[in-house]
């Protein structure tokens, strides 16, 4: 069965930097399990996938753009340390959720120097060439369940209690 839009996908991957340091992976583990063509995987990636079959291995490298964005200078902000009272002990590498007019975003303490913290809003991996090395393990008709839901159920997706 080839993989095309519904279809649930089971996949080993492995995600490395330009260096070559992983940055995730399910080697060692269960492997994922997702929905393809309902946005669980970033469009690179899935674009990459569509019509593989179990067995096929890919590599694929996204620029920024296909991956988690270009980074934005602006969504970095210096605030003076008070403003985070109540929040305890601020560390760099610290995630915290920020409250804007345009709702909830996280973000990630990159600096701490005196009075003042450094927030940045950009995803970690933000700016960065992502290099994918999938296995497909084995492609499924999707549930009406899974289907319904926009997710995969059983091993390696979602479990309801
Ligand atoms: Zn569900």
């Amino acid at each position: 069965m080839q993989i095309t839009q519904d279809t649930v996908v089971l996949i080993h991957y492995t995600l490395t930097d330009d260096a070559g340091k992983t940055i995730d992976s399910s080697a060692g583990g269960e492997p994922l399990a997702y929905l393809h063509g309902n946005g669980n995987l970033i469009p690179g990636l899935e674009r990459a996938l569509e019509g593989k079959q179990a067995g096929d291995s890919i590599n694929v490298k996204l620029g920024p753009s296909e991956g988690y964005g270009e980074y934005d200078e602006s969504l970095v902000q210096r605030i003076p340390r008070r403003l985070l009272q109540g929040i305890g002990n601020v560390y760099v590498g610290m995630q915290l959720q920020a409250q804007s007019e345009h709702g909830s975003r996280a973000v990630t303490v990159t600096q701490v120097q005196g009075d003042m913290v450094t927030i940045d809003g950009n995803h970690p991996l933000a700016g960065q060439n992502l290099n994918f090395e999938v296995r497909v393990e084995d492609v499924r008709a999707a549930t009406e369940d899974e289907l319904a839901h926009g997710h995969v159920h059983g091993p390696g997706g979602h479990h309801h209690g």
